[in-house]
């Protein structure tokens, strides 16, 4: 069993909180993704269940067992960082290999093994270049095709991705998730992209000055965000907000009553941009248009309701855009309303 399990872990520079106090468990063979902005502890975190940071305080355990004290080498885990440090020494060949020969597997292993990871991340024609020779976007699937090599039980990546262009990217993306779940492997995965954290995790953890807001699978993390930062921060465009007056337990909104899960005299609403569908004024709410965008198969529309920014995703086949100033009425999916706390952006229900 290669389950993780953080323990109350937590890590301060100096002054500096990098992490308040991090309780979870990666179950085994489980992808989990660690997604949020720059700054808000996702390296540290990574690194000190790697062993490479010391935390101020908590535990790790690995399969059960405590590894907080021991040396990263002994964790019994394999790991690509954003530097994505290969020997300049060694070919690519032998830095794929290089696991694999400290671990003391035989010569048609290792052969096997580097073949497969080579082909795998498409650097099959490059065994027997040296790092000097090869682009960023090379060196960095060097480096991931040399921790998957030894078939590690649990690996740890930080943005491994992040030098590849735009199709590459996805293409590692779709094999990176294939792979993973073929081999079982236990995966902690960083990034800042939301994309990736949805399309390769089997549950994302969304952390945010140092603490996780929410941790659940894309779908739930999507449609409902426990807070006002997750919905904010996951799906393009982000989730819309609007500050709306509560009355004797409602909210109007145009010519809808919405009944408002707060006792307070304001309350925030929080509707995806495709949650949104085409009304009239008696059972929805202007929208004023500002710009349309076209993205290909929807439209894109920013504008304003009640006064406050707004976007609002379409179906877009061909024809005239919507012209800015246009007013147009919407309503929301019902189903999918998200009340939060005016105050403390958490969510209410
Ligand atoms: P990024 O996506 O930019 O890498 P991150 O979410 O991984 O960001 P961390 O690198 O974990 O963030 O940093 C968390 C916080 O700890 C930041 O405020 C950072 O400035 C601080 N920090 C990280 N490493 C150190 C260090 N060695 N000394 C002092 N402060 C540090």
């Amino acid at each position: 069993m290669a389950n993780i399990t953080i323990d109350r872990i937590q890590k301060a520079f100096g002054a500096t909180r990098a992490l308040e106090e991090i309780s979870l468990e990666v179950h085994d063979g489980e992808f989990l993704a660690l997604l949020g902005p720059s700054g808000c502890g996702k390296t540290t975190l990574l690194r000190i269940i790697a062993g490479l940071e010391t935390q101020s305080g908590g535990r790790v355990l690995i399969g059960g067992r405590d590894v907080s004290a021991l040396p990263p080498r002994k964790r019994g885990l394999a790991m690509v960082f954003q530097n994505y440090a290969v020997f300049p020494h060694l070919t690519v060949a032998e830095n794929i290999a290089f696991g694999l020969r400290m671990a003391g597997a035989d010569k048609a292993r290792m052969q096997r093994q580097v073949e497969r990871a080579a082909s795998l991340l498409h650097i099959g024609p490059l065994l027997a270049r040296y790092p000097a020779q090869l682009s960023g976007g090379q060196r960095q699937r060097v480096a991931v095709a040399r921790a998957l090599a030894v078939e590690p039980a649990v690996l740890l990546m930080d943005e491994p991705l992040s030098n590849l262009d735009a199709l590459l990217r996805l293409e590692m993306r779709a094999e990176l998730k294939a792979v993973l779940a073929a081999s079982g492997t236990t995966t902690i995965y960083v990034t800042h992209d939301q994309t990736e954290a949805m399309g390769l995790a089997d549950r994302i953890a969304v952390m945010h000055g140092g603490v996780i807001e929410q941790i659940g699978g894309a779908s739930d993390i999507y449609h409902r965000p426990r807070t006002r930062f997750v919905g904010g921060f996951v799906g393009s465009p982000p989730m819309n907000f609007l500050r709306l007056p509560v009355r004797g337990g409602q909210v109007a909104l145009g010519g809808l009553t919405l009944p408002a899960p707060a006792t307070a005299a304001e309350v925030v609403l929080g509707l995806r941009a495709e949650d949104l569908q085409p009304a009239t004024p008696q059972d929805g709410f202007a929208f004023e248009l500002r710009v349309a965008e076209p993205l290909g198969s929807h439209l894109l529309l920013t504008g304003t309701t009640e006064g406050q920014l707004m976007r609002v995703v379409v179906p877009y086949a061909d024809g005239a855009l919507p012209q800015p100033g246009q007013v147009l009425h919407l309503r929301p999916n019902l189903d999918r309303l998200n009340w939060m706390d005016a105050t403390s952006g958490v969510a209410l229900e």
